[in-house]
């Protein structure tokens, strides 16, 4: 059984109150609320243990580097990679995907080259691959979806010719909800030899993820949006591959020898690590995947598969409520559009009833120009969200849509 109860009871911002009114909080795609035993944590290792890691042989400076590192390996085990060696930390899934553009792409990207990505990515997932054309002389090419927001597969067996040497693709859609099936996109590349990143950013917090059985050569993802802190994320990379590309960011802990003529770098995953790592975050992310590892993503994601099913059937029921993305496999969330209503309009007048949605762009400019728009509201769901919360959502917009002369201002 899931205790939804007892989950909401590990979260306490989920007690607070907005403007009086009981807060929901749907804008878990953009970040998660964390529970007290993550806060606690770091709150410990702040008051009791902090010290600079990997460089003290004192005694404080050893219980951080041991968290740091343990943290590590729970990361490992949480992915299913083979080595801890393969888990870098960095500052979120932005900073590991700009990672592996600069690195992967000095070293294998040439004129000519083409970086694949789809059309329905962050502009995390655009942006760094961009730049790196621009340096490099390389193409950008674009996989196309669907109106219902499914990536056209066939189109893929025409753009992945042999100059293209990485594939980005998201794993779940932040605006789309599409879970995109990366097993079978891997496959493809991999046989047209092109290497692939996945954007684990959406999916980390909802599905089980095996890198190993994925075969994805990258995946990238942030700690904030699984329960951890901010400003901690991970890019996981095969061992071997991380081995061939060079480091990103020059400074301490990265080298092995610095000498005025010549400076050596130091092992996996190090060589990626420049600079005093956020190590108390790191050891908060640790604390956040054990406890997620705990309840189980099997169960969350059937729970929260529920959740987005009920929320689809009755937010239907709305007159002019027009849902975007209805891919089959879809992750927990709606962006949607509730008649001529703008966004903003919608998301200011929610929030007066104390509920949190996300409006605009979404950071994902060309879904908007692919359906149109200007901008979309979005409903991102958690584990610690209810069906309760669901039907004071869908009264809060018959309330907003009778503001505007039936739904159609
Ligand atoms: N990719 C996807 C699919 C996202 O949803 C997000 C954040 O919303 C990101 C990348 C960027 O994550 P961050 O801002 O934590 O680096």
């Amino acid at each position: 059984m899931f205790d939804v109860e007892k989950i909401r009871a590990d979260f306490p911002i989920l007690k607070r109150e907005i403007y009086g009114k009981p807060l929901v909080y749907f804008d878990n795609g953009a970040t998660s609320q964390r529970p007290a035993r993550v806060i606690a944590k770091m709150d410990d290792y702040y008051l009791n243990w902090n010290a600079n890691v990997h460089r003290g042989v004192h005694y404080l400076s050893n219980v951080c580097t041991d968290g740091n590192e343990e943290a590590r390996r729970t990361v490992r085990d949480f992915i299913g990679a083979a080595s801890e060696k393969e888990i870098i930390f960095t500052r979120g899934t932005t900073e590991s995907i700009n990672l592996v553009a600069y690195s992967f792409g000095e070293r294998f990207i040439g004129k000519g080259d083409e970086i694949l990505v789809t059309e329905m990515e962050h502009h995390a997932d655009i942006v760094p691959w961009q730049m790196l054309c621009e340096r490099k002389g390389a193409v950008l090419k674009v996989l196309p979806f669907t109106d219902e927001g499914v990536l056209n597969l066939e189109a893929l067996d025409r753009l992945l010719t042999n100059r293209v040497k990485l594939v980005g693709v998201v794993h779940a859609s932040n605006v789309l909800g599409t879970v995109n099936p990366v097993r079978e996109i891997i496959e493809k590349a991999h046989a047209a030899g092109a290497k692939v990143l996945v954007d684990a950013a959406q999916s980390i917090a909802h599905t089980e993820i095996d890198v190993q059985a994925l075969d994805c050569d990258f995946l990238a993802f942030s700690g904030h949006k699984i329960y951890g802190p901010t400003g901690v994320g991970v890019l996981y990379g095969k061992e071997a591959l991380l081995e061939e590309i060079p480091p990103w960011q020059g400074g301490g802990e990265m080298i092995r020898e610095v000498r005025f003529e010549k400076t050596t770098y130091n092992d996996l995953p190090f060589k990626f690590e420049a600079g005093t790592p956020d190590f108390i975050g790191i050891i908060g992310l640790g604390e956040a995947l054990k406890y997620v590892g705990g309840i189980g993503l099997k169960a969350i994601g059937a729970y929260e598969g529920e959740l987005l099913k009920y929320a689809t059937g009755r937010l239907l029921e709305i007159p002019d409520f027009r849902i975007f993305g209805t891919a089959p496999e879809k992750s927990a969330l709606i962006s949607f559009q509730v008649g001529t209503i703008h966004p903003l309009d919608l998301g200011t007048l929610l929030d007066r009833m104390g509920i949190a949605i996300r409006t605009g762009q979404l950071c994902a400019e060309p879904i908007m120009q692919h359906y149109g728009v200007h901008g979309m509201a979005r409903a991102s769901f958690a584990m610690y969200n209810t069906r309760e919360e669901i039907d004071i959502f869908c009264e809060a917009i018959r309330k907003t849509g009778a503001l505007f002369e039936g739904g159609k201002a």
